[in-house]
């Protein structure tokens, strides 16, 4: 299995590779973002709780988003890997994730971070958030909230995962193309030394 942490501030670029990455690896995007969205469309007590702090860019309490991931890991026993996408957003839920995996005798193969300026962010998000429709994406000071939250809480995850040697960080600002290639150099190495 490979099982990919896809990691970076929000606007980075995760879910755009992510699509790439599904499809020629035959991996299972799950994305927490995404979850707590489907959460709050369906109306369910969860998604209401989650909106308040999604609306506020602040993030949702970790044992939210490890439980939604413990049950999706369930549900895929079949899997190839996974493809994780703005999760783990803490230090506390990397180890869940640990975990969660070990009860499969599975781990993580690598983080690949993408880096991007802060500003470049800020750009992309509001400019995302023409289209989007998501209310977080159109407002600056709530775009800078989510970029704070990234830099005080998430950042350190990244330490993490260098402690095991499974960081890989790469310049998130070129083509798509480009970038995706950067990825695949990586994934390819890694699963020559799996299979
Ligand atoms: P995203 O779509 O990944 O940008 O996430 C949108 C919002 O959902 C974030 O600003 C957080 O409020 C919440 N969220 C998503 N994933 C997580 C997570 N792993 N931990 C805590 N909150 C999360």
């Amino acid at each position: 299995m490979i099982n990919l942490v896809l990691f970076g501030p929000p606007g980075a670029g995760k879910g755009t590779q992510s699509a790439n990455i599904i499809e020629k690896y035959q991996l299972v995007h799950l994305s927490t973002g995404d979850l707590l969205r489907s959460e709050i469309k369906a109306g369910s007590e969860l998604g209401l709780k989650a909106r308040s702090l999604m609306d506020q860019g602040i993030l949702v309490p970790d044992e939210v988003v490890i439980g939604m991931i413990e049950n999706k890991l369930k549900a895929h026993t079949d899997a190839n890997g996974f493809i994780f996408d703005g999760f783990p957003r803490t230090v506390a839920q990397a180890v869940a994730l640990d975990e969660l995996l070990a009860q499969y005798d599975e781990k993580i193969s690598m983080m690949v971070a993408l880096q991007v300026p802060d500003e470049e962010l800020l750009t992309r998000l509001l400019e995302r958030g023409k289209s989007s429709g998501r209310a977080d994406d159109q407002n600056e000071d709530l775009i800078r909230r989510r970029i704070e939250e990234y830099n005080s809480k998430t950042a350190p995850v990244a330490e993490f995962y260098r402690k095991q040697d499974k960081y890989y960080g790469i310049n998130g600002v070129g083509s798509i193309e480009d970038i995706f290639s950067a990825i695949c150099g990586i994934l390819d190495k890694e699963a020559k030394t799996v299979s």
